[in-house]
């Protein structure tokens, strides 16, 4: 691949309704696209799923832009890519910035993609014609608010429900859901609500036959999360601990998680993703795919990388019209009866719009060697 320049693009997109994190809640969501096209005029696409400030991890939309300009593209440009694969080993004298990362590689791998005629998901070796996926609901007001959502949802047909939980809404709420859904596929994320001293008030969730509890502790603890594993039937699943395929081997040697919930951007990118999935698919350990409220670059990415046969539970690829009004691809994502189907055209499948993407673009620039 030549590569004759990289575009980077900040878009705010207005959210259906507002996201809450621990700095506040928003409705407008800032995001980074980046462009790669080669000589012959034929683009690539990715995603920047990093946030407006630092509640989910260090990167925000400000530093990625950063280290994109001053240091990744630059690599990107002193030699030439023959594959994405290359790209991690050649990023990796940078320390972290995951999302920074991933968001370059991506576009790249979409590139490659095109170029030789296959679908992502093929490039990447999956085999799935279609994935299940399930929705994450927030934390509501009442109880009852939360029943009604998960009602609606399960009617849409997604294949599990994820509820947020923290102390002060988690056993009653997960009782109570249980007592109305029996049978619903369900799991409890915590997002490190807690502390290895909530041990006893955690093991009360046994009782409701989750299919798993997702991040209790600390964001970047593996330690006290193998000291709660052995004293919960519960399956662990990590998130926000898990930067890359070596997080994943020692968290999985420690005994600190059952499952991995991965995510392109937090493992710096689809290259790394894949490895953490061969792992796991190795030690026997299930993965599936979070979500970061993408646009549709970013969700296609997802749904490439769920193509691979170590991906067995739900993800949280919900369709476009969850989140957006419209989204900057076509056609939008669909989830029909809780099963997207994998695209076959070249590359993403799912063309970006432009004149969309010029809708709710803020700034741009563009970069040559
Ligand atoms: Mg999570």
């Amino acid at each position: 691949m030549k590569i004759a320049r990289v575009t980077l693009r900040q878009l705010r997109m207005r959210l259906k309704a507002p996201f809450v994190t621990s700095f506040g809640s928003f409705l407008d969501k800032d995001f980074l696209l980046v462009e790669v096209t080669d000589t012959d005029g034929t683009s690539g696409w990715g995603e920047s799923v990093a946030f407006s400030s630092p509640w989910y991890s260090e990167e925000t939309v400000k530093t990625n832009w950063h280290i994109l300009e001053d240091f990744l593209i630059p690599i990107l440009f002193k030699e030439p890519v023959r594959h994405p694969g290359e790209l991690s080993a050649r990023f990796s004298p940078l320390r972290r910035n995951n999302m920074a990362k991933s968001a370059l590689e991506g576009a790249v791998w979409d590139l490659y993609a095109r170029r030789s005629g296959q679908a992502l998901a093929a490039a990447l070796g999956g085999e799935k014609a279609e994935i299940e996926v399930g929705i994450s609901i927030g934390i509501q007001p009442t109880i009852t608010d939360l029943l009604r959502l998960i009602e609606r949802h399960a009617a849409e047909g997604y294949r599990r429900i994820k509820v947020k939980i923290k102390p002060g809404w988690d056993i009653e709420v997960i009782k109570e859901v249980r007592r109305h859904f029996p049978d619903i596929p369900l799991m409890a994320d915590a997002n490190s609500a807690y502390r290895l001293g909530d041990a006893a008030r955690l093991k009360e969730l046994d009782a409701y036959n989750l299919m798993m509890i997702e991040q209790p502790l600390a964001f970047d603890d593996i330690i006290d999360h193998a000291a709660l594993q052995a004293q919960l039937s519960t399956p662990i699943c990590l998130d926000e601990s898990i930067h890359s395929a070596e997080d994943a081997r020692k968290a999985i040697e420690l005994g600190s998680c059952k499952i991995i919930n991965i995510k392109i951007g937090r493992v710096g990118g689809l290259t790394e993703a894949r490895r953490i999935h061969d792992l796991c698919l190795d030690r026997g350990i299930p993965v599936w795919c979070g979500g970061m409220l993408e646009s549709g670059i970013g969700r296609a990415h997802n749904i490439a990388i769920t193509s691979l046969p170590g991906f067995t539970l739900p993800g949280d690829t919900a369709a476009s019209s969850r989140y957006w009004e419209q989204d900057i691809i076509d056609p939008e994502v669909i989830v029909e009866n809780g099963r997207i189907r994998i695209p076959k055209k070249p590359g993403l499948g799912f063309e970006p719009v432009r004149n969309r993407m010029d809708q709710h673009t803020i700034r741009s620039q563009t970069y040559r060697p």
